[in-house]
């Protein structure tokens, strides 16, 4: 199992590596072509692990044979699951292909939204997990792939919580404007959500999810970490590899020695341009032919001397969108070839099928030029492929810019696909290319695919799953629940003098839309008096609100108060008091500052303390109110650079206020007389870290909620708190 210890890693995407089909009445199995399983094939057997997918065929069609299936599929380390050919057709198919497919690269006009299929969604993903679900042990390792399975991460997450599990998209994340055409794009990014680490091929596509989080569901992010209610979630870029090393040796085998001197013999002395493509339409098959007739119209002298061999691999047979797309193929190889053609020559060599490996090697070696021009693409395998497989140095790449593989191939000629003038000038400029430079630009290219070859991308993708699982537990601190929680009972009840300090709110009450609805409710009054009445207590409420509102509702009760983070306090029957004197001339600077995003930034609105200013967000749109409060900050933090006030985030909040008060400052107020035996101190936002800092070691500290917390402890919302009081108090 190597570095990943003794835990299992299972693979999971819709096709297994190894294709079952039936024929006259025989079976067969076939390892699979494609991007995925020629790049995971060289990984995965390295790792004791299992693959998880369907097999390629429908259920109905292999009935008396399922046994027979399994057994064989198990020799390869693989696990079927079983589509009925009604999924086949809706889900695989249908949703994938017809809804997810073309919007997710920019066709939204071919996407196809009928809730039927995503019913047919739904299933495919529920019949995953619930082959997965037979197979898992909750410390496992689970590793899903693409678009197919976004909802399986949280249905996984479901049925065991503990699962380690990793989702990567292989094709594009489009902008948000794109994704949110999608009428289920809740559910979907719920479900991609359930995964720990979540990733992509550009750093674009992350910035795409990041955003759609955000605008859709209102999670935020910081470096590239999603914060749910419960959970972090690591979103990132591994730009997948290639087997570097299997291309370039295939280039020496007989085999494709063989081919290549076949295909030599065909073009003669001919310089070569070549492609390699799945029918698709995101291809840009269309929009590169026509380039392809615009070069040989601008630059007639190349004419006779260029031989372009499209490699076209049929796909998605049957679909409408790609029968027409071979139809408009067709006709238009037949219109360039007819225009320009001689005796002898023919300018495009077409060729539509699946071709062996060794002809592929072979047409990466002979290829003076790989045109490579999609309209979108994830990634673009054959790129890299062509790269690692020109071992001389010889040959030049032309990639499209909307390929994800352009974001690390700078050195190739990127070329916008549909400027077809351009396209047809990277041609030229390709074919004119110094050796000199086609070898420099290559072995930069051949450098950088040999280091994070396909091995090398799914080792860093697994370790930074772990990773990430481990900064989780570190993040979230330990639960104050089960035994920790009955030792904290223990020391209590031994204790003689013992001190409380609870936030108010996101403490003891959750979050309301205005922070005046937030008022104490009778359950939470029932609470302090039971605290308040074992004489061994002191039970200090410590907020960001104002005295009078704290006055008006706890002022009849003997609890302390410590109010607007610490610039007042008032002790158990004695009256509210400053700690120190504070000016507040600055706050006629800072207002028209607060007023003028108010009034920019619908549904905030500006909250006045005696001391501090705060600017509250909760109610806006969460996009337009994350960029607002970053230039807010920008703009106070310049204007109060030699003031001695400081801007502080909260909890959809920014506050301006003076720096020398604090929580924790306030709170020493107690702590000085250093006579007690049992302290616990409550929390959930960054001004409750400086309580956290202040207290002992020993002290039961507790963030309330998810985050980095400096807390000992951590509770999940308000009411895991009461009920940890309620213990307290004896009431429960
Ligand atoms: N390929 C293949 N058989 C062929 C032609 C191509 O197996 O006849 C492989 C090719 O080597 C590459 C993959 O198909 O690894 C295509 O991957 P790419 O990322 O370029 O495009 P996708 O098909 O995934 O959209």
């Amino acid at each position: 199992m190597g570095e990943i210890g003794p835990r299992k890693l299972i693979i999971v995407s819709n096709r297994l590596p190894v294709s079952v089909s039936k024929k006259a009445g025989k079976l067969s199995f076939q390892r699979s072509v494609g991007g995925l399983a020629t790049g995971l094939a060289s990984f995965y057997r390295q790792y004791d692990s299992l693959w998880v997918g369907w097999p390629g065929v429908a259920e109905e069609k292999i009935k008396e044979d399922l046994q027979t299936v399994k057994r064989h599929l198990k020799k390869e380390n693989c696990v079927p699951v079983f589509l009925p050919q009604s999924l086949v057709d809706q889900f695989y198919h249908g949703f994938c292909n017809k809804t997810v497919w073309p919007l997710f690269h920019y066709f939204p006009n071919y996407a196809v939204f009928s809730s039927a299929l995503w019913n047919a969604y739904k299933k495919g993903n529920q019949l995953f997990a619930d082959v997965l679900e037979d197979l898992l042990r909750p410390g496992d390792i689970v590793w899903v792939h693409d678009f197919h399975l976004m909802l399986l991460p949280a249905l996984l997450r479901k049925r065991i919580p503990e699962l380690a599990v990793g989702f990567f998209l292989h094709i594009p994340f489009p902008s948000s404007e794109i994704f949110r055409l999608m009428p289920w794009r809740d559910e979907v990014l719920k479900g991609i959500l359930g995964a720990d680490l979540v990733g992509f091929h550009t750093a674009d596509y992350v910035g795409h999810f990041l955003s759609s989080v955000r605008r859709i569901l209102g999670y935020e992010h910081s470096f590239n970490q999603i914060l749910t209610e419960r959970r972090m979630i690591q979103a990132d870029v591994f730009p997948m590899g290639i087997d570097y090393e299997g291309f370039r040796k295939a280039i020496e085998s007989p085999a494709v020695k063989e081919e290549i001197e076949r295909i030599r013999q065909r073009v003669g002395s001919n310089r070569v341009i070549i492609s390699v493509d799945r029918l698709d339409y995101t291809k840009g098959l269309l929009h590169r032919l026509e380039a392809f007739e615009l070069f040989l119209d601008r630059y007639p002298e190349w004419r006779g001397k260029v031989t372009f061999i499209l490699l076209v691999v049929p796909s998605r047979v049957g679909v409408e969108h790609y029968a027409q797309l071979k139809r408009d193929l067709d006709e238009m190889v037949g219109r360039i070839n007819g225009k320009y053609d001689t005796i002898g020559w023919i300018p495009i060599w077409y060729l539509y099928r699946s071709v062996p490996r060794e002809m592929l090697s072979a047409l990466y070696a002979v290829g003076d030029v790989a045109l490579i021009t999609p309209l979108r693409d994830g990634m673009n395998l054959v790129a890299k492929e062509y790269v690692a497989s020109k071992v001389d140095g010889n040959g030049v790449l032309i990639l499209g810019e909307l390929a994800g593989a352009a974001r690390e191939m700078g050195e190739a000629i990127i070329v916008n696909p549909l400027d077809r003038g351009a396209v047809a000038k990277a041609i030229k400029t390709a074919l004119e290319m110094s050796d000199e430079e086609k070898a420099v630009r290559m072995s930069a290219m051949q450098r950088r695919l040999e280091r994070y070859d396909v091995v090398r991308w799914a080792s860093d993708f697994v370790e930074r799953l772990l990773d990430t699982k481990a900064r989780q537990i570190a993040f979230s601190g330990k639960k104050l629940i089960g035994e920790e929680a009955d030792k904290l009972i223990q020391d209590y009840s031994k204790a003689r003098r013992r001190v409380l300090f609870l936030d108010y709110d996101g403490t003891l009450v959750g979050f309301r839309d205005k922070p005046e609805k937030a008022e104490p409710d009778p359950e939470l009054y029932e609470i302090l008096k039971s605290l308040i009445a074992d004489e061994k207590n002191d039970v200090v409420i410590v907020s960001g609100r104002d005295p009078y509102t704290l006055q008006r509702w706890f002022g009849d009760l003997s609890v302390s108060m410590i109010a607007e983070h610490g610039v007042w306090i008032k002790e158990t029957g004695g009256e509210w008091e400053m700690i120190e004197l504070l000016d507040n001339e600055w706050k006629d600077k800072v207002r028209p500052i607060l007023e003028l995003y108010t009034d920019r930034t619908p549904g905030s609105f500006i909250e006045e303390k005696e001391f501090s200013l705060v600017w509250h967000y909760r109610r806006c749109d969460p996009m337009l109110a994350t960029v607002r409060a970053r230039e807010l900050k920008d703009a106070l933090l310049q204007l109060i650079a030699n003031l001695e006030i400081g801007v502080l985030e909260g909890n959809k909040v920014i506050e301006v206020k003076n720096t020398s008060i604090n929580k924790g400052r306030a709170i020493l107020h107690w702590l000085a007389r250093d006579d007690y035996d049992f302290i616990l101190v409550a929390g959930d936002d960054w001004t409750d870290e400086d309580m956290f800092e202040v207290v002992p070691d020993w002290a039961y500290s507790v963030k309330v909620g998810f985050g980095i917390s400096k807390a000992r402890y951590r509770l999940d919302d308000p009411e895991e708190v009461r009920e940890l009081l309620k213990r307290l108090g004896g009431t429960k």
